[in-house]
């Protein structure tokens, strides 16, 4: 498996348009557009810090997953990204090594990436997702 840089740090927020006032108009950061994916219930927002970016994850669903996170822990920092260079491999890899994976098979998360999420069970309680893009 070859991991080839921190893709995104995914933080969860009740508002993007509330997260901006931070990540724009104080540091300072290019908001690059927002992208709802219907299947997870989010709407997804990146602003690339260098060569990794900041992803403001927003629930469109009071049930969707990250509406839960947020009742659970509150806004904050909900996974990290990992950019690899074939995710069928690396979640090959990762099962045969006893990883808990919470996707088997990758699916097409924001921007039409290939996305799959570890389970924080395997992690030491980080939520780990790989993704590649082609
Ligand atoms: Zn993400």
């Amino acid at each position: 498996m070859k991991i080839l840089k921190i893709d995104h740090l995914g933080i969860a927020v009740n508002s993007i348009d509330e997260g901006k006032k931070f990540w724009v108009d104080i540091l300072g950061l290019h908001f690059e557009g927002a992208e709802t994916v219907e299947e997870q219930k989010v709407t997804t927002a990146f602003f690339p810090v260098g060569e990794s970016e900041v992803e403001l994850l927003q629930s469109t669903s009071p049930d969707g997953p990250v509406a839960k996170y947020i009742e659970k822990k509150g806004e904050g920092m909900q996974h990290i990204a990992f950019r690899v260079e074939n995710i069928e491999e690396a979640l090959k890899e990762l099962k045969e090594k006893g990883v808990k994976l919470i996707d088997e098979a990758p699916r097409i998360g924001a921007g039409g990436a290939k996305i799959a999420f570890l389970h924080p069970k395997s992690t030491g309680g980080i939520l780990v997702e790989l993704c590649q893009r082609d």
